[in-house]
């Protein structure tokens, strides 16, 4: 069964797409948690962080690098954002299909609520 976000790179669900290349897309998160709120998505189907190969480092690099470039283009980057990789139940991954969250535009409080 593919993955939501298989459909959305696919285009068969629409998305508020902010950026695509050869490697990823990323389009806003239909909940955001802040003013910026990005899901950066490789698209190779890679469905949790377990999942990484050897052969992916550079994969997960262009990432990072595509959410750099689009928290500058948001504005965030001087103030500060966070990114995050969610991974299976405990951390609380929903989509099982790798995604990196940008989230800024606000002060985002602790990393992890007491
Ligand atoms: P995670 O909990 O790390 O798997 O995050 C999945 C994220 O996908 C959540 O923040 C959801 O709000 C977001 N999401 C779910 N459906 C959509 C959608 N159709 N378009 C954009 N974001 C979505």
């Amino acid at each position: 069964m593919p993955t939501l976000f298989e459909k959305i790179i696919a285009g068969e669900i629409p998305a508020d797409i902010v950026h695509r290349d050869e490697r990823c897309i990323a389009f806003r998160d239909i909940r955001p948690r802040a003013p910026t709120h990005i899901l950066i998505v490789p698209n190779k189907v890679i469905p949790t962080a377990n999942d990484i190969a050897d052969e992916d480092e550079a994969l997960v690099g262009h990432l990072f690098t595509v959410a750099r470039e689009l928290a500058r283009r948001e504005g965030i980057a001087a103030n500060g954002y966070r990114l995050i990789i969610n991974c299976n139940q405990h951390g609380g991954q929903e989509v099982y299909h790798l995604h990196l969250h940008l989230i800024g535009g606000q002060p985002l409080g602790p990393m992890i609520c007491p």
